[in-house]
């Protein structure tokens, strides 16, 4: 989790105002990676006290514009955050449990979007989801 100067600093480098609320939701977003939007309401609860829905979603909206955290959204999941920008890497998730893991590009930093056929698009991101099982449900299922 980034002190909360490092977090001003990324709202004034996007130029963003800081508000307490854009600090509490870019510092929960540092602290849990893919949380969904009802985890972060809760922990900006925790640290702010009464923040309405209306208001993180809002900010959740401004920080994904700006780039300072992505919205991941893997079919049947409700979106997630997270902090590590830029770097398009991709997830693992369990079928079972919808737990979310980051995977780093095995090629180069952005292989996936050399598609096979771009069919005239200028294509500019490539979303690659991997499904299975975590090892928690593995381990459940095979016991
Ligand atoms: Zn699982
Ligand atoms: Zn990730």
């Amino acid at each position: 989790m980034p002190p909360t100067s490092d977090a001003e600093q990324l709202l004034r480098g996007a130029d963003l105002r800081v508000t307490r609320p854009r600090l509490a939701v870019l510092t929960a977003v540092y602290a849990h990676p893919h949380a969904d939007t009802d985890s972060i309401i809760g922990v900006v609860r925790g640290e702010l006290g009464e923040v309405s829905t209306q208001a993180v979603y809002d900010v959740l909206r401004a920080l994904t514009a700006a780039g300072l955290v992505r919205r991941i959204e893997p079919a049947g999941s409700v979106p997630r955050y997270e902090s590590r920008v830029g770097d398009n890497h991709h997830h693992v998730v369990c079928r079972s449990c919808g737990v979310i893991a980051d995977v780093d590009c095995s090629v180069d930093d952005t292989p996936c979007l050399t598609a096979s056929n771009d069919h005239g698009f200028s294509i500019d991101e490539a979303e690659v989801v991997y499904w299975g099982m975590c090892p928690a449900c593995s381990t459940t299922r095979s016991s």
